[in-house]
């Protein structure tokens, strides 16, 4: 063991729980740590590797991007940025784009469009309904909007305007609506909240209540987004268009980058209404453009469509063999594996002994997301490693 440990806890804030690794570096779906022990990643920066480590094109894109012009300012035009922003709208149903650095980022700006389209459109209403269990991030704005109260409670007074009702359920969204409301925020799938899948009507009955309340719906893409569940976004497989939406997460690459998107109707932010230092910087935005265009033209979205496959069959297996092991849920390559126990903890410490990366996104679930680029038999390789883990902790 490394004496990174020991030096971080010294100096610096201890506002993660680590698990006992260094890793030092990366390639595919492998990292490596600082004793040379290989493990594969199905972490991925939670969802944000989606093309590999050390992927050879994007590294030489940033490479390149790095030697022309890292950043200049937004009182200036640059390519990349208009490039990327072009290429997301042309691949999305929504028109117009901002680029923020992170997903809580991304979810501020789409607050504040959403707030000033109530002031504009609805007579000043500001309140979003949102949902029991939801992630929508860590600054003021963000977790005063995340239905997850022990992140919310060491910091209030949280801002005014959120309403929380139970993911899954349209008639708890009808019941809270009233004239102050002026949005609806969810995400497609709950990541954070355990990988929830709604049923398959629900995004719809969502979309036919905002049109008739005049309500925006804004979903929060930052995990589910980018090719993560087996479509570009996860909303075409529901059947639906939203009227914001934020990305992140797997945008970059690895580089941090959001983004909010929103229709026509709802872009309502003018000159002086929003800013930052840093969105939407040549560097952040080429790197984009190339994990993109690799989802769009390199063949990655099948990839993650035939894998997800794949795993979810050698997951299923795993069901069969383990007494343990329950279930599978999730879409394309977010993948949650349901335990009979709430051991999901002891899981990842033993994946680490058998040389995989996972995360224990509920006590009794563990969360599966690897590089949307992850090969054949490193999804094989990956389910014996996870079965080695599962087989060490049944035998406590
Ligand atoms: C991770 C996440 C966020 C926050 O993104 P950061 O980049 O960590 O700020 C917001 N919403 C969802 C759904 C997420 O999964």
């Amino acid at each position: 063991m490394s004496d990174i440990p020991a030096r971080e806890a010294k100096v610096y804030m201890q506002a993660a729980r680590r698990l006992p690794v260094t890793i030092v570096r990366g390639q595919g779906t492998y990292v490596w740590d600082d004793t040379g022990k290989d493990y594969l990643d199905f972490v991925a920066g939670i969802a944000v590797v989606s093309l590999g480590h050390a992927n050879p094109g994007l590294a030489e894109t940033i490479a390149r991007q790095a030697h022309t012009l890292i950043t200049v300012s937004n009182i200036f035009y640059t390519e990349p940025q208009t490039e990327l922003a072009e290429l997301l709208t042309e691949h999305s149903a929504l028109d117009r784009v901002f680029f923020a650095n992170s997903g809580a980022e991304a979810n501020e700006g789409a607050i504040k469009l959403a707030r000033k389209w109530g002031n504009m459109h609805k007579n000043g209403a500001f309140e979003i309904i949102s949902a029991n269990n939801s992630f929508h991030g860590r600054t003021m704005a963000t977790v005063s909007a995340t239905g997850t109260p022990r992140y919310r409670e060491p910091f209030g007074p949280q801002l005014p305007g959120f309403i929380f009702v139970d993911f899954d359920n349209i008639d708890a969204i009808k019941a809270a609506t009233n004239d102050r409301t002026v949005a609806i925020l969810l995400e497609p799938v709950q990541g954070e909240g355990g990988i929830n899948v709604p049923g398959s009507d629900y995004l719809r009955q969502v979309r036919a209540w905002c049109d008739e309340q005049h309500l925006l719906l804004i979903l929060d893409e930052v995990q589910t987004g980018m090719g993560r569940t087996g479509s570009l976004w996860a909303y075409e497989q529901m059947g639906i268009e939203p009227d914001i939406m934020t990305s992140a997460k797997g945008l970059g690459g690895g580089v941090p980058i959001g983004a909010v998107l929103a229709k026509e109707h709802a872009a309502v932010f003018e000159p002086g209404d929003h800013g930052n230092t840093f969105g939407g910087n040549p560097l952040a935005t080429a790197a984009g453009t190339y994990v993109l265009r690799q989802l769009l033209e390199g063949g990655v979205l099948d990839n993650v469509r035939a894998r997800s496959e794949q795993l979810r069959q050698r997951l299923e297996g795993l069901v069969d063999r383990h007494e343990l092991v329950r279930g599978v849920r999730g879409r394309g390559l977010l993948l949650g594996l349901e335990l009979h126990k709430e051991v999901a903890g002891d899981v990842v410490l033993a994946g680490l002994r058998s040389g995989i990366l996972l995360n224990a996104v509920r006590p009794d679930v563990v969360r599966m997301m690897p590089p949307l680029t992850i090969t054949e038999d490193d999804v094989d390789r990956g389910v014996e490693r996870l079965e080695a883990a599962i087989r060490e902790v049944a035998a406590k």
